[in-house]
């Protein structure tokens, strides 16, 4: 049906085209690929009437992604909630906030979701049969789970330190789960000899120019849930830094198409100092990212040293006239304990790292007070439950009386007790 819509994928750098296949770099330079649109085709078949008619997920922008056909694959992803996040403005000292959740995204409780629809989908076209994916975390659960689904078979390579709760996450749904001695980008690099030696599509490597695309939805959504406009400010955290990007190249697009006007956002890139390539090439001023060899960060879903979107990442947030920023550890479990507290959202390390730093952009004066922004929560807290224990009470363990639990709030209300 889309089929129409796409002519081909295009290098970013020397704007060489090739034929839709399952590659991901140009062979003149080796840039990366992107899917390349017929925009005029887009906006006469497409506008917001249109759109708004549709079920509430992922595939209502179904024309701005490159399928051929209907998707096959996360028919049901997307379609999260933009929550208006008023106490926790008032606790960060701004007047309107927002929060794009997509903690709680179908079915694997993160934004990967999205891109993951968009690949094996574009993998079942290409007539793919065995998926896998490098993976921090939530890419493997999610690769796994809808590869289960949809009745394919899976190889997902994660670094062998990960949290058991992201590799449980992922061997539930039968994937053939493979832990790897090593960072995510020695994990990344052995995919990509797998990946030519067996003709298995990885999502985040050789499909990556599909996958990519799935991320514009979190955009899109985020545009049409504000009444078809875009915000002042957008922070979003990065680990290959793809997602930034892809928000404004979605704002950009509704634009092209002609749904919104002309976006005027600015955007803001969060990572854990722990692992800061992007946030320190921004803050630094240079030219490309220096990447970091061992990454050490609870938030192990942004832990890649060496990003492959990172020059792309720090380009959008410059032109943007944004910034960027890290937080420590204890930042993100902080952070993450506020935004529970005063939202009722838990969300993962990730989130942390983004609260917290929106946090700091906030005090900075780098984010004005007065000016509308949006929160990028993109991953779910239970499956990081361990990282943020040190920054809870524990209960307290009475027995099962009255008078002590009345005790327990004479205690509680005493002013002795600090
Ligand atoms: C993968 C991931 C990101 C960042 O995605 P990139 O597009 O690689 O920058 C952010 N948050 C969570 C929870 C993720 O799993
Ligand atoms: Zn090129």
């Amino acid at each position: 049906m889309s089929s129409t819509f796409v002519r081909g994928l295009k290098c970013r750098l020397c704007g060489q085209t090739y034929p839709i296949s399952a590659t991901n770099f140009c062979t003149e330079d080796f840039g990366p690929l992107e899917v390349d649109y017929d925009y005029e085709a887009i906006a006469d078949a497409l506008d917001r009437s249109k759109i708004e008619l549709r079920p509430f997920n992922m595939w209502r922008y179904q024309e701005l992604l490159p399928l051929d056909g209907e998707p096959t694959v996360g028919r049901q992803v997307g379609g999260t909630p933009l929550v208006r996040a008023d106490r926790l403005a008032r606790e960060l000292g701004v007047d309107t906030l927002w929060i794009k959740n997509d903690a709680v995204n179908f079915p694997t409780l993160s934004f990967k979701d999205r891109v993951v629809a968009v690949a094996l989908s574009k993998a079942r076209e290409l007539g793919l049969t065995t998926v896998g994916c490098a993976s921090t975390g939530n890419l493997a659960n999610s690769v796994a789970a809808n590869a289960a689904a949809a009745g394919l078979e899976s190889y997902i390579l994660v670094p062998s330190d990960l949290e058991r709760s992201k590799i449980l996450g992922t061997s539930v749904f039968g994937a053939k789960v493979i832990g790897i001695r090593g960072t995510y980008d020695e994990v990344n690099r052995l995919c990509t000899q797998i990946a030519f030696k067996y003709g298995w599509g990885f999502v985040n490597i050789n499909l990556r120019p599909f996958y990519a695309e799935g991320s514009k939805t979190f955009g899109f959504e985020m545009a049409e849930q504000l009444g078809w406009r875009t915000p002042r400010h957008v922070v979003c955290p990065m680990a290959g830094g793809s997602l930034i990007g892809k928000i404004q190249k979605a704002f950009n697009e509704l634009h092209r198409i002609g749904s919104i006007e002309k976006p005027e956002c600015k955007f803001y890139g969060a990572q854990p100092a722990g692992c800061n390539p992007i946030s320190a090439m921004v803050k630094n001023g240079w030219d490309s990212h220096r990447p970091v060899r061992k990454p050490n960060t609870i938030a192990k879903s942004l832990a890649i040293g060496d990003p492959a979107d990172g020059y792309f990442a720090a380009k959008v947030i410059r032109d943007s006239g944004g910034w960027a920023e890290d937080v420590t550890d204890r930042e993100i479990a902080e952070a993450m304990a506020l935004l529970g507290r005063t939202e009722g959202i838990f969300a993962e390390t990730a989130g942390g790292v983004t609260i917290a730093v929106t946090q700091k952009l906030i005090e900075q004066g780098r984010i004005p007070r007065d000016e509308e922004i949006v929160v990028c929560i993109t991953g779910n807290g239970l499956k990081t439950q361990d990282a943020v224990a040190d920054c809870l009470e524990e209960p307290a363990v009475i027995a099962p009386s009255l008078e002590e639990f009345s005790g327990l709030l004479t205690e509680a209300a005493s002013p002795v007790l600090v």
